[in-house]
């Protein structure tokens, strides 16, 4: 098999985009997807300060290197989970990655703030995952807005995307179904939010961080067995290899279609925390209330 581009052997074959690349091909494939992803919906521009979500895994350490290479303004923001072993390895993965590329990055410890999420497992019956999002969610936030980010960067790919939406039309979370985009425009106290992956699949992101040597997490959160977008992608991946192109025709299909009739206000989130000033649905945001106020 033969690179497109350049003849030489391939050493990639992506059957959804009917092509084959060698190393040094694929590396600019994939670069020039994310820089797409960037232009097309008005992400950032080399002006900005960009805060990126790593999380020590590929996705994220990937996003993080792809940014500076192309010549973006990129810090990393990592939260410390406070899952034993696993944040502790992320950690030294995150900081070693900030090392090497001599870029910033910041810390926020959940452990400090008396909200790690074995704590808070224990004291609530909400499933674990959903918890941990709505917590660093809130810190992306915050953290972005306070240390002077005009964008928060995070990682997902579009099998992270399809699953997402997967789910959220079997169920038909609407309020869901509006905030799913690659770019969330900054609002109501609310940082702007983009997913420059949004267009590579965590296939290409693999091959992309194996070929670039980046150096991750390859351990599983002790918490996400069982996790349904683990089952939803497993199917996703089935019904891909049957049919080539599904997953980009599903999602690029939603962004085309459904997601421009669909309005955005009535769930907005009309008041701020009276303890931290988050955009909240009531008087204490959910992160508040975890950590004990009431
Ligand atoms: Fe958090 Fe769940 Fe991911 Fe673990 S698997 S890091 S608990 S969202
Ligand atoms: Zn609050």
């Amino acid at each position: 098999m033969k690179c497109i581009r350049c003849k030489k052997e391939a050493e990639v074959e992506l059957k959804s985009h009917n092509a084959a690349f060698c190393r040094d091909c694929f590396l600019h494939f994939f670069e020039n997807q994310v820089e797409k992803a960037i232009k097309k919906h008005s992400m950032f521009s080399k002006a900005d300060k960009v805060l990126v979500a790593v999380s020590g895994g590929k996705d994220s350490l990937t996003l993080w290197s792809v940014l500076l290479d192309l010549g973006y303004n990129a810090d990393g923001l990592f939260i410390n989970l406070g899952i034993n072993n696993f944040s502790e390895i992320a950690r030294s993965k995150v900081e070693k990655f900030a090392q090497i590329r001599k870029v910033k990055l910041i810390t926020v410890d959940l452990v400090d703030e008396g909200i790690s999420i074995p704590d808070v497992k224990n004291k609530t019956r909400r499933p674990v995952c959903s918890l941990c999002g709505q917590i660093k969610r809130y810190y992306f936030n915050m953290m972005g807005l306070t240390e002077g980010y005009s964008v928060l960067a995070t990682g997902h790919n579009l099998d992270d995307e399809v699953s997402r939406l997967f789910s959220n039309v079997l169920h038909w979370k609407m309020e869901y179904l509006k905030d799913q985009s690659p770019v969330l425009p900054s609002e109501n106290g609310l940082l702007k939010k983009v997913k420059p992956l949004y267009r590579v699949t965590e296939f290409d992101t693999s091959a992309y961080a194996f070929f670039k040597d980046l150096d991750f997490v390859d351990i599983a959160c002790p918490f996400s067995k069982g996790a349904t977008f683990t089952v939803y992608k497993k199917h996703l991946n089935q019904i891909e290899f049957s049919f080539p192109g599904t997953k980009i025709d599903f999602y690029q299909g939603f962004l085309k279609k459904l997601r421009p009739i669909m309005t955005n206000d009535e769930n907005s989130r009309k008041n701020t925390c009276k303890i931290c000033g988050y955009p909240t649905f009531s008087d204490i945001c959910g992160v508040c209330r975890l950590k004990g106020y009431r």
